[in-house]
């Protein structure tokens, strides 16, 4: 179980995560909603050991406190982070690419099985492995950046808005292939706009609001919400064609 608790962020004098308590299961998917500036990256990057909440926080897996922990730490018990702009290396291949990954001692030794993983989770990734990352398409370096995620054996994947700048019917499918990493028993903790096609594969969301947490309910019940459907889904919302 990972589980974050009054966790609470400055950025010098602007509070931008206000006593966040959110929690995932092992095998469970959860979803986090919020506009624009809500704090939805810097919850993922707490978790993940790149930016230092305030005293009295807790981010914890199956009990073990990770806050003060390097983010390399974080990536060796199990959480791996999908940034925000994907954070790949253009000017190296797929395969260099995806090698990356596997540099925590829980991939050690494990590289070809992970690989072959990979492979066969996303195998366009296959057939380009020899490519330079930044001759790839949107979508596939969004494959890329998943895949190398997937090289440390992660328990919990955790993905900073996927779908964005993806057309459409890439976003489907990326999400058809997140459906796949969830039937190996990763949790995934995904930040996102794109409200349907997300709580359409989560068990769970939260909607997050000036850094704090306003909602929390199942996917089903949150697709169904009224509130929901004003703010993200409603006629003259920015997000309606996302
Ligand atoms: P978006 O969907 O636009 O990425 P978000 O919900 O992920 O937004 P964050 O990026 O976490 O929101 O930002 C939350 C707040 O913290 C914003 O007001 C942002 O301007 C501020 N912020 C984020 N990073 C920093 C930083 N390094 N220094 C100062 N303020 C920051």
């Amino acid at each position: 179980m990972l589980e974050v608790a009054n966790l609470c962020l400055h950025y010098g004098q602007h509070l931008a995560l206000d006593s966040i308590s959110v929690r995932a299961a092992k095998g469970e998917t959860i979803v986090i909603l919020g506009a624009n500036g809500a704090g939805k990256s810097s919850l993922l990057k707490a978790v993940a050991g790149m930016v230092s909440p305030d005293a009295g926080s807790s981010v914890a897996l199956d009990g073990k406190q990770l806050l003060g922990r390097p983010a390399h730490e974080v990536v060796e018990v199990g959480i791996a982070l999908v940034p925000e702009g994907r954070g790949i290396f253009g000017d190296l291949t797929v395969e260099e690419n995806l090698l990356l990954g596997a540099y925590a001692p829980r991939a050690r030794g494990e590289e070809t099985r992970r690989r072959a993983f990979v492979y066969e989770l996303f195998p366009k990734l296959a057939q380009r492995r020899g490519q330079y990352a930044n001759t790839m398409s949107g979508g596939e370096q969004q494959m890329v950046a998943i895949g190398r995620a997937l090289m440390s054996n992660p328990d919990f994947l955790m993905l900073d808005e996927p779908s964005l700048g993806l057309a459409p019917v890439v976003v489907t499918e990326l999400f058809a292939t997140l459906r796949r990493v969830q039937q190996t028993g990763v949790g995934l903790v995904i930040v996102e706009q794109n409200v349907k096609v997300s709580l359409g594969i989560a068990d769970r969301g939260y909607l997050m609001e000036a850094g704090r947490i306003v909602g929390e309910n199942s996917a089903q019940a949150l697709l169904e919400d009224e509130a929901v459907q004003r703010a993200f889904l409603g006629k003259n919302s920015e997000m309606q064609n996302r």
